[in-house]
């Protein structure tokens, strides 16, 4: 008779889950990693390798063309990314539909945030002090370089060495990792994705979905590559099993935990955080000591406002009607320590823009980037900047002009990001607005500069436009390929030019305005 799981393996916390006996079950130290269905699988012989990021050059702008032209030359990661993606969007207007108020909480959400930013003084204020009387440590950082430093502090004084870490756009517009490395303090990501992506050394892709532009198979090289798994082995199960065996213990041993925040209530002066993996709850309530960075536009007024948002957030982010958790964080743990950083970097200069300032009412949902075009297929890492897609091409300017110059010119305008957005961002507006600040302070190239300009010229002159229309018709049909299919048709280096219609609008319209009238 065998032994029973539990028996066997008396720690597991579903022992039930385990596989039958299976040969081929992967071992190490003794110990089996394999749960249920994580019999080794073999791979087709040469995955495809994954495409990386933008490359950056100093100062000079990103290229994102350049890299998202090297995620669509990676056919299987662009159509699993397109689809996944426009999978969230599809989930997410199913929950929309389901919810008669959907518009109604938009338009709340909305003014919440701007009646909370056009008073953000008094509200951070009183959120200090509320925090304060909570038994709680309340820092203030004006940049990204002041918020490491003040973790680093923290940190010290505790003799602390290491750190578990929940999710966190916030920190890594700080550069927070490679701040923390420099300065020998060990920092541990307890979400999945985002573990995935610190151990391949790479920037999150998404804000929600951190390794969402990553395969099985790239997931599986990265950690045969960095913590031992079978090469082998895509099964997620076993890939998710084997990672939690692998960082478990540096949870539980850790010094210290972080979270970000996804809300933090004046008048309470507690915060939320919302995860599916439960990650922030171990980081918050592993180590004695919780340090929480908290970007200032994060703030609401009262916890009555909480339930627009929670209803607003995961149904936007995933489809789902809830985060698996959302945590609520008051004050210290018994004999613990809680620090909160309230951290500006940029959020008071980019309130008074203003034609930029609401895009601070951004809860970081990811829809807008689920419905980009360009987003889905060209991958969050072709944008070189913390955030990418639609929002980002709004936020990332604000950080660094010249360097993100290029971006707001990656979007079709087409407007869904506007639409699905649950806080109601007028995203393709700011985006185009975007484009005139950039031309007009010439951070765009010459040669689009020169093109826009002949463009324009056209534009504004009916009769030469309609000959430049007419001659292009007869060029595309009677040319050579190679006339028109040539290094300076960007356009057709991707795709056929469409074949002109055998009579243009203008000239139906004057052909038949008469019988119109
Ligand atoms: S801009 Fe709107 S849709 Fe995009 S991440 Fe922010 S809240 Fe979500």
């Amino acid at each position: 008779m065998s032994t029973p799981p539990e028996m066997l393996y008396p720690e597991m916390l579903y022992p039930e889950l385990l596989a039958p006996f299976d040969m081929h079950a992967i071992m190490r130290d003794g110990r089996r990693l394999d749960h249920a269905e994580a019999a080794s699988k073999p791979l087709r012989s040469r995955p495809e390798p994954q495409p990386r990021g933008a490359k950056g050059h100093g100062k000079r702008p990103i290229d994102q063309a350049e890299a998202a032209a090297r995620f669509i030359a990676a056919p299987e990661h662009e159509k699993m990314h397109d689809e996944r993606l426009w999978d969230l969007r599809q989930k997410r207007d199913r929950e929309m539909h389901g919810i008669t108020e959907w518009e109604e909480l938009r338009s709340l959400a909305s003014a919440i945030k701007e009646h909370t930013l056009t008073h953000l003084d008094e509200y951070l204020e009183q959120f200090e002090a509320n925090a304060v009387a909570n038994g709680v440590h309340v820092h203030w950082a004006k940049d990204a370089a002041e918020h490491n430093r003040v973790v680093q502090g923290i940190l010290s004084d505790h003799g602390a060495k290491s750190l578990i870490k929940s999710k966190s756009m916030l920190t890594e517009e700080c550069g927070f990792r490679p701040y923390m490395a420099s300065v020998g303090i060990e920092v541990i990501e307890t979400d999945l994705g985002e573990r995935i992506q610190q151990l391949d050394n790479e920037d999150p892709s998404h804000v929600v979905v951190p390794a969402v532009h990553k395969l099985r198979t790239d997931v599986a090289e990265v950690f045969a590559r960095t913590i031992g798994t079978d090469p082998a082995n895509n099964d997620v199960h076993y890939l998710a099993e084997a990672q939690r065996e692998a960082t478990r213990p540096l949870i539980l041993a850790a010094d210290a935990g972080m979270t970000g925040c996804n809300f933090a209530v004046a008048e309470t002066g507690t915060f939320v955080v919302c995860t599916n993996e439960g990650n922030a709850d171990l980081s918050a309530n592993v180590p004695k000591l919780h340090i929480a960075s908290i970007g200032i536009e994060k703030i609401i007024p009262r916890l009555e406002h909480l339930a627009v948002f929670v209803r607003l957030l995961s149904r936007s982010a995933l489809g789902s009607p809830v985060t698996q958790y959302t945590s609520h964080f008051r004050g210290p743990r018994e004999g613990g320590e809680m620090h909160i950083v309230l951290v500006d970097n940029g959020r008071s200069e980019r309130l008074g823009m203003e034609e930029f300032w609401t895009s601070l009412k951004c809860i970081r949902c990811g829809a807008c980037m689920n419905t980009c075009p360009v987003y889905r297929r060209s991958g969050g890492l072709s944008y070189g900047a913390t955030y990418s897609g639609p929002i980002g091409l709004i936020i990332d300017p604000t950080f660094n002009e010249r360097k993100f110059s290029n971006l707001p010119f990656t979007s079709t305008l087409n407007g869904s990001c506007s639409n699905v957005c649950p806080v109601k961002i007028n995203i393709h507006e700011q985006i185009y607005a975007w484009r005139r600040v950039l031309v007009a302070r010439h951070e765009t190239p010459l040669a689009k500069r020169v093109e826009m300009k002949a463009a324009g010229e056209l534009l504004s002159r009916p009769a030469a436009y309609r000959a430049a229309i007419a001659a292009a018709d007869v060029a595309l049909a009677h040319l050579p390929r190679f006339v028109i299919y040539n290094g300076l048709n960007a356009w057709g280096r991707h795709r056929e030019m469409p074949h002109p219609p055998k009579q243009t609008f203008h000239s139906w319209y004057q052909a038949n305005r008469g019988e119109k009238q």
